[in-house]
This record gives structure tokens, C-alpha cells and sequence, in this order.
């Protein structure tokens, strides 16, 4: 579990040759709801005995994990698309860069105010990057500090003992 495979790289459509249709799927795909830096956070927080919601539309920002009952919410986050200060996150397209970097600051401008507005409602968020997920250990370990605490994980260790 310790070695992910190594994520495809980042398709990045040449916006001076498509048309927005194909434009547009291709950005729906790669900001697609069920990434595979997504499916891992759900093994993980599923792995913890944590029940959660799928991309709750009715609040702030679409958390793409939404854990209602202790009223947390999870964000996974890709590095292109939502500018992570990673090797990932810092590389823009060398055609249209103005575009992509408008477009990528809108979105580090829309998570924030989403974070922000979050914790306004009482809430607290977590953002995991893509590139945490290839290092499952410890990103279990952090969504382990994050779900369930202390006291909790001692609970965990009792439920996955009994498996
Ligand atoms: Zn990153």
C-alpha cells in the first residue's frame, strides 16, 4: 500500500485547437468527481469506520467528503487545477499561460472563500492534495488525526482488531 502507482500525467488540451465542446469535456474529465486521489481518501476514511456523503452541493465549495455528524468536510484537491505549492502545482502549460493562470487563481480564490465560509458555519475542513495520496501511510495517519482524534483512534484500533 506504501508504493501508489504513478498518476497519469495531467492532460492539458491545446486551447488554440479545440472547440469549447471538446474544451470543456476535457476539463470535465480531468476535474472529473471520481479522481483517483478521491477514491483514495474514500478507502482511507471508509478503512477508519467513518461514514460520509458524497459532494454535498448544499454547502460551500462542494466538500467532495462531507462527514455531517462532527461536521467536517474533506476537499481533495488536484495541484494542477487548485495551484498546490508542489512540482505538480507550479507547472503551467507553456501555451495559454495567461489563461491557465487567470483560471487556476479563480480557483485558489473560490477554495478559500469556500474554506472560509465553512468554518464561518461552524465547520472544519480539511484540503488533502493529489499528491499526498500517493503516500497512503501517511495520509491515513493524517485523516486519522483529522476523523478521529486520540480518544478515537484507540476505538479504531479496537473495531479493526475484531476484523
Ligand atoms: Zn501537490
Amino acid at each position: 500500500m506504501t508504493k501508489a502507482p504513478k498518476p497519469p500525467p495531467i492532460p492539458l488540451p491545446k486551447l488554440d485547437q479545440a472547440p469549447d465542446a471538446q474544451r470543456r469535456r476535457t476539463m470535465a474529465a480531468v476535474k472529473g468527481k471520481d479522481t483517483k486521489p478521491e477514491r483514495v481518501v474514500r478507502r482511507i476514511a471508509h478503512g477508519l469506520g467513518r461514514r460520509f456523503r458524497l459532494h454535498r452541493k448544499d454547502l460551500p465549495g462542494t466538500p467532495d467528503l462531507v462527514f455531517a455528524r462532527d461536521r467536517k468536510a474533506i476537499f481533495v484537491h488536484g495541484c494542477f487545477w487548485h495551484g498546490h505549492d508542489c512540482k505538480r502545482g507550479a507547472r503551467t502549460p507553456k501555451t495559454n499561460r495567461a489563461y491557465w493562470e487567470a483560471k487556476i487563481a479563480r480557483n485558489v480564490a473560490r477554495d478559500r472563500a469556500a474554506i472560509q465560509a465553512l468554518e464561518a458555519a461552524g465547520w472544519t475542513p480539511l484540503v488533502v492534495w493529489e499528491c499526498e495520496t500517493r503516500d497512503v501511510e501517511a495520509l491515513t495517519a493524517r485523516l486519522r488525526r483529522f476523523l478521529v482524534g486520540e480518544d478515537g483512534a484507540r476505538e479504531v484500533g479496537r473495531l479493526a482488531s475484531r476484523e
